[in-house]
């Protein structure tokens, strides 16, 4: 393993994560709408081109509409969860929130509730054979041009009925001021106020003002955020709230929200005294795993190893488990400071 420390990741979209492999095999079957007849058109579709960064935030999001076609039934929900859970383990990560919306995955008829329980059976499988990983599922509400408040809507309420079951929090994703954000606020004010855990993606492509207002809808974290560093009204916010933020590095690259590594803000934030955390966001569309990051990070944007171990910290902390058990995980991450 590179890095010897254990690993979290809290920014992890279980479509974008897809195993190739996994992908690839399922796309062959009958009955599954996604027109590739080799691996290489397969992967042309569903990820970034290895030596380009030639997309925006929207081609970009046009890769999830392609891998979704294969996620339309429990059975290949249960096989694609308990596949990156088993690769996520493989490459040392011993906690992991992966995220989905399950408004994506009704094109063949099954319910929200139906792709939720289909996931959560994916999760406890892998926890048979991986009890080294733990996993919590985030489900995602989704900003979009139609009218969809009724779905988002039942997601929420999925993620109060399944809340301690499996589902650890809620979000918002999808192409950050698309649409205005300010129209989701109905989402979320209500059920802040009884505690439903938050994390909403904000302060990526959009303006830094949608992180102070995400933060005032009851945020606990916000996703990527780190426009936040552009407006210093709102990175004063960030700070006194301490609310972490997701930092997902090469994903930022790939949808241009940032120039280059070496301009991110990512390191200049946790020096600010921001909650900084690195995850992956999409690991297979993007072609990278943690350690890549980690290696972008310490080459590229001027994190130190340490900082790698405190961003790490600073996850569990974040993180959606039960407060009680954070102690345990952090005190193990300790042991790794040089
Ligand atoms: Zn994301």
């Amino acid at each position: 393993m590179k890095y010897p420390f254990p690993k979290v990741d809290l920014h992890f979209h279980l479509d974008g994560s897809i195993v190739p492999e996994v992908g690839w095999k399922i796309a062959q079957e009958p009955g599954v709408d996604l027109d590739v007849k080799t691996y290489e058109d397969y992967l042309k579709i569903t990820t970034v081109p290895a030596t380009g960064v030639e997309v925006d935030v929207f081609e970009y999001l046009a890769k999830f509409d392609n891998i979704v076609k294969l996620m339309q039934t429990r059975e290949h929900l249960i096989e694609i969860t308990y596949s990156t859970i088993k690769r996520a383990c493989e490459e040392g990560l011993f906690y992991l929130e992966i995220r989905f919306a399950p408004q994506k995955h009704m094109e063949k008829g099954m319910t929200q509730k139906e792709a939720v329980e289909a996931v959560l059976e994916g999760i406890r499988q892998a926890a048979v054979d991986f009890p080294m990983i733990r996993v919590g599922l985030i489900l995602c509400c989704m900003l979009s041009f139609d009218d969809n408040r009724a779905e988002n809507e039942e997601t929420v309420r999925l993620t109060e009925e399944y809340l301690g079951k499996g589902v650890v929090g809620v979000d918002l994703a999808g192409g950050e001021d698309s649409v205005p954000m300010e129209n989701y606020d109905y989402l979320f004010t209500d059920y802040h106020k009884k505690g439903l855990p938050m994390t909403i993606h904000a302060g990526d492509n959009g303006k830094p003002t949608n992180v102070a207002m995400v933060i005032d809808w009851g945020a606990n974290r916000v996703g990527h955020g780190k426009h936040c560093w552009y407006d210093k009204e709102v990175l004063q916010k960030v700070i006194d709230t301490k609310t972490p933020i997701e930092v997902c590095l090469t994903s930022n690259i790939h949808c241009k929200t940032e120039p280059s590594y070496e301009e991110h803000p990512a390191k200049k934030l946790l020096d600010a005294g921001v909650k900084v955390t690195l995850n992956t966001d999409n690991q297979s569309i993007s072609n990278i795993n943690l350690d890549f990051e980690y290696d972008r990070a310490l080459e590229r944007v001027g994190f130190t190893y340490n900082d790698l171990i405190q961003m790490n910290i600073n996850s569990i902390e974040a993180s959606f488990m039960p407060e009680e058990d954070k102690p345990m995980y952090i005190a193990e991450l300790r042991k790794y400071f040089k």
